[in-house]
């Protein structure tokens, strides 16, 4: 739904390299890698403009070489993991939703190597072409 780079939120330091994709709320999130939850948020339950940036359920990550995966707009306790649990790749970690910042429902994810600084993440698989606004990702 929105690139890296997107005009519409995707300007920041800490959000450049984020992406959006379209999910309808309660679908099923896995973690892109594996790694350590250090933050879990699932008690709000609304969504509207900026005035909510700051009011997004979401799952943080640590990954082993020390970048964090933030899944973000997760349902109203859409979190399935708790902070401290270790995870796999692939695992199940949360619901999909609509809540903080936020006109539908979508996954807002963006890997940060400081908490303020998004970094470009890659997937394995798409063999480096440019993943374009309105595309799935795959074949
Ligand atoms: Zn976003």
């Amino acid at each position: 739904m929105q690139p890296w780079n997107g005009k519409l939120s995707h300007f920041t330091r800490e959000s450049k390299y984020a992406l959006d994709f379209d999910m309808p709320e309660g679908d099923t999130i896995c973690a892109a890698r594996g790694g350590i939850v250090i933050r879990t948020i699932d008690h709000f339950t609304e969504n509207g403009g900026k005035e909510l940036k700051d009011k997004a359920n979401q799952v943080v990550v640590l990954h082993d070489d020390g970048t964090m995966a933030f899944y973000v707009h997760l349902l109203h306790r859409g979190v399935l993991v708790e902070a401290g649990d270790t995870i796999r790749k692939g695992q199940i970690i949360g619901l999909s939703g609509n809540t903080g910042y936020s006109t539908k429902p979508h996954l807002h994810f963006v890997v940060r190597e400081a908490p303020d600084k998004s970094v470009p993440m890659y997937f394995k698989g798409y063999q480096g072409r440019i993943l374009k606004k309105g595309r799935k990702v795959g074949y």
